[in-house]
């Protein structure tokens, strides 16, 4: 008996990373493409990835890997969009879907869309889903499993083929939600990039205290400062091209975000344990409702497996 068909014909990854190499293992885990390559920039991702058996062939040159593919997923970072898209163009074939990964997307369509030749549909993506690790070796089939995957498609898109997109992801155990690429750059803002920003800016405002030493930053982490250091440990260059990427909307979540601290300042300041109270009420609130939508477990350790080992 013949297996049955699968989806998509070859499936092309560009950048074999964290993200490109988990959606290489998931779709092979659950049979969406016949065949599966990747290109990527670096020589060592690119041994890394077929020796992990996560891909059938890797690339240098991003149109040898997207020749004869139905599905291409850009993973590459926001920065490396635009050259990406123009190298791989002379390999697309009219018919297939480019879709991608990235963490803004207002971007990605002003830097994919020009380079991308007639009969070839852009619809970018965004997985919520991710760790601070990098890398092909990072990845893992079940990152995206309960996960939402965000779809922007603009007007014009054939929706038979948002809805074979929609499947691949829904394949993974993502929940897929269809969005307008402004107002995701504005959700994600918030979300997403400004918390980062916060937590880059104080890990590095404590590394740069004289009067607290380095060790007891480090001794005294468990109050709160360790869960920071976790985000604070993301890739640097992701992250650099995430703000650089979507420059307006998080200026605009920032400008709130300044707002409101001055306003806690103010509670502070004038011993106004009301307002400190009512909104510490709000915010414990909020926690409660992502842990009871399954976005989180209710671990002390905030949501890493298990306590560290102890230290003898
Ligand atoms: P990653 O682990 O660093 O993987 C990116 C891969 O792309 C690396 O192998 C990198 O090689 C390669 N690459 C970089 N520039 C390239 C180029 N010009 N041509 C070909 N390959 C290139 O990063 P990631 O975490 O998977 O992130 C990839 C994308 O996913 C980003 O756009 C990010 O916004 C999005 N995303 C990330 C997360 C997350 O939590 N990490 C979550 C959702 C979405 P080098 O190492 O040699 O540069």
């Amino acid at each position: 008996m013949s297996a049955a068909p699968t989806p998509f014909r070859r499936l092309a990854v560009i950048g074999i990373g964290l993200i490109g190499s988990s959606i290489a293992r998931a779709a092979r885990e659950h049979g969406q493409a016949a065949e599966i390559v990747a290109a990527d920039q670096s020589a060592a991702h690119r041994a890394e990835a077929l020796k992990l058996g996560v891909v059938d062939a890797a690339f240098a040159d991003p149109a040898e890997a997207v020749r004869g593919a139905d599905l291409v997923i850009l993973c590459v970072p926001l920065g490396a969009y635009a050259a990406v898209a123009q190298a791989m163009a002379p390999g697309l074939a009219a018919g297939a879907i480019v879709s991608d990964v990235g963490s803004s997307k207002q971007s990605v369509l002003r830097d994919v869309c020009p380079h991308l030749p007639s009969g070839v549909v852009f619809i970018p993506g965004h997985p919520v889903a991710g760790t601070e690790h990098s890398g092909p070796a990072a990845g893992f089939a079940a990152l995206f499993k309960g996960r939402w995957c965000i779809l922007t498609p603009t007007e014009g898109t054939d929706p038979a083929l948002l809805d074979k997109l929609s499947g691949f992801w829904a394949a993974f155990g993502s929940k897929v939600e269809i969005m307008d690429a402004k107002h995701h750059d504005l959700v994600l803002a918030i979300t997403s990039h400004v918390p980062h920003l916060i937590a880059y800016n104080i890990v590095g405002t404590a590394d740069d205290l004289q009067a607290v030493t380095q060790s007891e930053v480090i001794k005294y982490s468990a109050g709160g400062f360790r869960d920071f250091t976790r985000i604070a440990a993301s890739d640097p260059t992701m992250w650099r091209d995430v703000f650089l990427n979507n420059k307006e909307a998080v200026l605009e979540m920032l400008q709130r975000f300044t707002e409101d601290l001055t306003a806690l300042q103010r509670a502070i300041r004038w011993d106004d344990g009301e307002a400190l109270f009512k909104l510490f009420s709000r915010t414990r609130a909020i926690r409660r409702a992502i842990i009871d939508a399954g976005q989180e477990v209710n671990a002390p350790d905030f949501g890493r497996v298990g306590a560290p080992p102890e230290k003898k």
